[in-house]
């Protein structure tokens, strides 16, 4: 008999996946994560790496394997290393995977591959370095690249490049990512744009490129062979033919994926979202630190949450955005 304790909503899906956002601060400021002029939180709010680390091993007690490390951008926490590290070594956690926007990621990639990361997912929406500019506000195309030469010869499970797609700013290059991450054999999943928070350099519904769109864009070009592998997450997978590349759709909009949803969200200050696109939350620092000693109380936090985990999002386009908070603080 099973006597793992686990964590199952009342929709009967077992939550086995955690993504944690470490920071909400970012090295970039790309136009559809955030606004121009970002408020961060006070870093006395932010969960220490201490217990950043006691959540996770409560967490993984709880029957959850496999843990993103995101942000904001992960990678420019300080000594967020020391949390790999820590994480690296926690018995039954079987995936310690991370999403990076890349810019670290020259100086950082050996020793989060020696800390146990698995898998590292880097976002690239452009290939161009002014645009790249452009859509990140500030980011150079550059380190990215950089970043992405040295996590290649390392042994990573696998690498892949996540691109939000927008019409009339980087549409017209989906056949050119896909090439590259096929030279470097490595996959792509192409995300459209969620409607978090309130952004001011486009409307969202005008710049909506849909997964089907980009779907036939590619299949003029390659021959993309539905896969039935799920990689946990709500991405659909397709082998390119005659490549070592898959190619991933993750579509809120035109294909809903919370039937099959195994995962929660941790916000840098501790409070547990239960869905991406509600607003249903626990506060976890609070019995984190009023119970520093015992960690009987916050996994009871954890179990008791999932009565409350909804049974989807209901992301609309066209009216304003009813989730005000934006991606770097939502663990995307
Ligand atoms: N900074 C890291 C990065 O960019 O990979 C990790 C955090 S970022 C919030 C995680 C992913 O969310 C990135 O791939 C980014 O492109 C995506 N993202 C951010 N805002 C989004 C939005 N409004 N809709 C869809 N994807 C978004
Ligand atoms: Fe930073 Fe990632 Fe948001 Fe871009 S998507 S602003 S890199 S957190």
């Amino acid at each position: 008999m099973n006597t793992t304790p686990q964590l199952i909503d009342k929709f009967n899906r077992k939550v086995t996946y955690l993504r944690l956002s470490v920071t909400d601060r970012c090295d970039f400021r790309c136009v559809y994560c955030m606004s121009e002029n970002m408020q961060f939180l006070p870093r006395a709010q932010l969960l220490t790496l201490e217990e950043i680390e006691v959540l996770v091993q409560a967490f993984v007690e709880l029957g959850v394997s496999k843990v993103r490390i995101t942000g904001g951008e992960p990678l420019v926490r300080n000594n967020v290393l020391q949390l790999f590290q820590g994480l690296g070594k926690l018995e039954n956690l079987k995936e310690l995977v991370l999403t990076t926007n890349g810019s670290q990621l020259e100086k950082m990639a050996v020793p989060l591959y020696e800390a146990g990361v698995k898998r590292i997912n880097i976002s690239l929406d452009s290939l161009q370095p002014e645009r790249f500019q452009k859509i990140t506000r500030v980011g150079k195309l550059d380190n990215v690249l950089r970043g992405i030469d040295a996590v290649l010869p390392l042994g990573f499970k696998r690498i892949k490049l996540n691109a939000v797609i927008m019409k009339h700013r980087n549409e017209d290059e989906i056949i050119d990512l896909v090439n590259f991450a096929i030279a470097r054999r490595i996959d792509i999943s192409f995300i459209e744009e969620m409607p978090l928070g309130i952004i001011s350099e486009h409307a969202r519904a005008e710049a909506y490129y849909s997964s089907d769109e980009i779907r036939r864009d590619l299949e003029e070009v390659f021959t993309l062979i539905p896969t039935t592998e799920t990689t946990g997450g709500p991405a659909r997978y397709y082998q390119i033919a005659n490549t070592g590349s898959r190619v991933g759709f993750i579509s809120p909009h035109s294909h809903n994926f919370c039937e099959a949803c195994n995962r929660v969200r941790v916000t840098p200050e501790g409070r547990l979202l239960l869905c991406l696109g509600q607003e249903h939350s626990v506060d976890l620092r609070r019995v984190l630190r009023a119970h520093p000693l015992d960690t009987a109380p916050l996994k009871q936090a954890i179990i008791d949450a999932m009565a409350i985990k909804p049974k989807g999002h209901d992301f609309n386009l066209e009216r304003q955005p009813q989730i005000l908070r934006y991606m770097n603080m939502t663990g995307g």
